[in-house]
């Protein structure tokens, strides 16, 4: 793969945008900056829009997790990648080391790869791999019949928000340590846009039940923190595609089909069999 066949492959064909309702089936607490705007002395608040106060779903939160819940669910090989703020703190994460790979990798060319455009395993510099990100998942805002029925709501504890106490119990002393987590609560709904960019037919064609997958594996888990307590679970509702081409061609293809109705928990359990199959995982 060299360089001029890379530039001429990053022509925007068409997209497909999925609108929708992301709905909290049970408390949602995505963690927002714990100094300065916390109020009502939460332990753990939610992260909150400056301007308007309202909580949001960061874009970067629901890609982040879906993109983790494919990797692990294809089995892809981790790398060692961003280091944290102390430099002995790894974080192991999947990402294409060689261009050769990446070509044929779903995952780095749908969630795409922070690497400034140049394989990290790369040698020589003119060796670019160009390829633009497909994914855009933008931050899902609060559903204003949700802020309205929150807000006439007297059982709120905070501004829109709920305020859970989860206690852990000292095992000798039977003492218990409470701390106050705040979330929102259970039917909230956000509006939410996906945004998948298409440049290279068939493969990004194909690769679209990869982002369907994804959101089915979003919904048998869950977003935010304290999952494994009952919090995050969610689900994509009223989903609607809109479909656009630049190119001029009528795309007739196959991986089309599944924007016909997009419900990713039913989509899932006809997709995966197809995914498993492609990428040779063992049954
Ligand atoms: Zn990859």
């Amino acid at each position: 793969m060299n360089e001029q066949t890379n530039n001429h492959e990053i022509q925007l064909l068409g997209r497909i945008t999925l609108r929708g309702t992301l709905t909290a089936l049970t408390g949602l607490h995505i963690g927002g900056s714990q100094t300065g705007l916390s109020i009502g002395g939460v332990d753990l608040a939610v992260v909150r829009n400056s301007f308007t106060g309202e909580p949001y779903i960061p874009g970067s939160s629901i890609k982040g997790k879906m993109r983790a819940l494919l990797e692990r669910a294809l089995n892809m090989p981790l790398q060692v990648s961003v280091r944290k703020k102390t430099r002995s703190q790894t974080v192991k994460v999947h990402y294409c080391t060689d261009a050769g790979g990446y070509g044929q990798c779903p995952l780095c060319n749908v969630f795409g790869i922070a690497t400034g455009g140049r394989m990290p395993d790369t040698p020589r510099q003119n060796e670019i791999v160009n390829f633009p990100t497909r994914l855009i998942v933008r931050d899902a805002r609060m559903n204003a019949e949700t802020r309205r029925k929150l807000e006439e709501n007297l059982n709120t504890d905070m501004p829109l928000t709920e305020v859970k106490t989860e206690v852990v119990i000292d095992r000798l002393t039977s003492m218990a340590n409470p701390r106050q987590i705040e979330r929102v609560p259970a039917g909230a709904k956000f509006d939410f846009e996906i945004v998948y960019n298409l440049y290279r037919d068939p493969e990004d064609f194909q690769w679209f039940k990869y982002l369907i997958a994804a959101m089915g594996l979003l919904e048998g888990d869950f977003l935010g923190g304290q999952g494994s307590r009952g919090y995050g679970q969610v689900k994509f509702e009223n989903v609607t595609p809109t479909l656009e081409w630049f190119d001029g061609k009528d795309h007739t293809l196959e991986a089309l089909e599944e924007t016909k109705s997009i419900q990713p928990s039913e989509q899932l359990k006809t997709l995966w069999p197809k995914i498993a199959k492609e990428r040779g995982l063992q049954p």
